[in-house]
């Protein structure tokens, strides 16, 4: 009779507990779905504190509002300092086209380039066409001692960007090996749009490396095509900055059953300066914002701890989420789930489960109760690009939202990636699908048996060689860093 009890005892507080958690949920969604401040905190990150360059004022700035509104909302938040041993800045770039037609085109260093000498530096454009082999091989010895004019399709979404980068990364080296000064890329966007791209293997190829206004670099291709000649001068300053101290903002609301379990979720609060870093990715902040404090208003306890994170040095390669992964690393066993949230503010169709069949299982259920949001699918892709990568080396579960293109490629990383692009009421749905899967997972009754941190070993066969990441951990230039052990688990 008492056996009976107690299991009937145990058998409502199961029900009691599944019955708050769903009511949790309910809750937690509806009022994200609802009025509340997300909007205004995105206006204000974004055109009052605008680009946000790690290493910059605005920067700094931005991480103290971040922990603020945090603090204001009644979540417990920190600033985590983390050192930086360099950074990359461009002081200035002047160039002149000359030879048949004489013109100033606009033009923008990529990230990592190298500067040309003080006075600068003269030398004819070669057009090598899309820059494969095949372009590089008809181009010839001329190559050698000039600078070379590769031109790119027009960039219309995601999906354009990795093909930009791919080939922008076959093509540097290319002209590395062909003895080329530098690299004039074609902008993938139109009226001259201006954008800041990674120059891949960093700063090893030795290359100047810019972006010139679309129209301008189709104008010298033509010239080139006609028979023309052409010369471009340029005076390219860039500088590594020395050592930068640089915070994350880390918040959470604490587990009530399991505390030292811990979900964590995030989005990048620096930005590159030509933007105001609206759609990449303030949208994003002020969602894990709004998320957190709609949590505390609503009087959602998770079992598991959620930390929100606000990472920072994001765009130099992803240097507030290692700093995390290095300064926590006794923790990271108990880290159940990473989420990143970095690809605007289209809607989110699913995510990425980033080479971990167990959590695409997983993600899919904790999807089911907010299926009318229109989250519902899984690829078991890694992502190589944002902040959970980090989190994939050290071998953490980890997620990547999968967003539909919405105003991203095209502004990405441009000086028109700002406020007026974010689509304001998919990222309040966005908010909401987030919240869900993080709940979800911080609320499963066990995970252990289903997936645990990958040793180093398993990283390297499952993760990196299965997945063939080299070619894109090369073209984000953070190959080396596992290869040496610099990144990534240590055994
Ligand atoms: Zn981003």
């Amino acid at each position: 009779m008492k056996k009976i009890s107690y299991t009937l005892f145990y058998c409502f507080l199961a029900i009691g507990l599944t019955a708050q958690i769903n009511s949790d949920l309910a809750n937690l969604t509806a009022t994200l779905l609802g009025d509340t401040p997300i909007e205004e905190d995105l206006q204000e990150l974004c055109d009052q504190y605008g680009g946000r360059v790690t290493g910059t004022e605005a920067n700094a700035k931005a991480v103290d509002w971040g922990l603020r509104k945090f603090i204001d909302a009644g979540v417990a938040a920190q600033k985590e300092s983390f050192k930086i041993a360099s950074l990359w800045v461009e002081n200035s770039t002047i160039a002149e086209v000359s030879g048949t037609t004489n013109f100033t085109p606009k033009v923008v260093a990529k990230y990592f380039s190298k500067s040309t000498p003080k006075d600068g530096i003269t030398a004819p454009i070669i057009d090598v066409g899309y820059g494969t082999p095949e372009d590089f091989a008809k181009a010839g010895d001329a190559v050698k001692g000039s600078f070379v004019l590769v031109e790119n399709d027009l960039c219309l979404d995601v999906d354009g960007l990795f093909t930009e980068y791919a080939n922008a990364a076959k093509a540097d080296a290319l002209a590395a090996k062909a003895g080329a000064i530098g690299i004039i890329n074609m902008a993938s966007r139109p009226k001259k749009l201006l954008y800041r791209f990674i120059a891949s293997d960093g700063y090893d190829h030795g290359l100047i490396n810019l972006v010139m206004g679309r129209e301008d670099a189709k104008r010298c291709q033509r010239i080139l095509r006609a028979d023309g000649k052409l010369d471009f001068s340029a005076t390219l300053d860039v500088a590594y900055s020395g050592e930068q101290t640089s915070h994350n903002v880390i918040a959470e609301i604490k587990g009530y059953e399991k505390p030292d379990e811990v979900v964590i979720i995030g989005a990048h609060l620096d930005s590159w300066g030509l933007g105001t870093g609206a759609n990449d990715n303030g949208c994003n902040v002020a969602m894990m914002i709004d998320i957190a404090r709609q949590m505390v208003k609503m009087g959602v306890k998770p079992r598991r701890t959620i930390r929100f994170a606000l990472w920072n040095g994001e765009e130099q390669g992803y240097f507030g989420s290692q700093a995390y992964t290095q300064l926590h690393q006794g923790e990271l066993d108990q880290h159940i789930m990473k989420m990143s949230v970095d690809i605007g503010s289209g809607a989110i169709i699913g995510f990425f489960t980033n080479g971990r069949p167990e959590l695409a299982k997983v993600t899919k259920e904790v999807m089911k109760p907010i299926a009318g949001l229109g989250a519902n699918s899984v690829l078991d892709i890694p992502i190589v690009g944002t902040d959970n990568f980090d989190f994939m080396l050290e071998g953490v579960g980890n997620l990547v939202a999968s967003h539909k293109p919405f105003n991203y490629g095209q502004n990405y990383h441009a000086a028109s990636d700002t406020y007026d692009k974010v689509d304001l009421e998919q990222l309040k749905r966005n908010s909401a699908i987030v919240a869900a899967v993080a709940l979800g997972y911080a609320n499963l009754p066990d995970w252990k048996v289903n997936w645990q941190r990958q040793s180093r070993a398993e990283i390297a066969t499952e993760i990196v060689e299965k997945h063939n990441l080299e070619f894109s951990m090369r073209m984000f230039g953070v190959w080396k860093s596992w290869v040496d052990g610099s990144r990534g688990r240590k055994e």
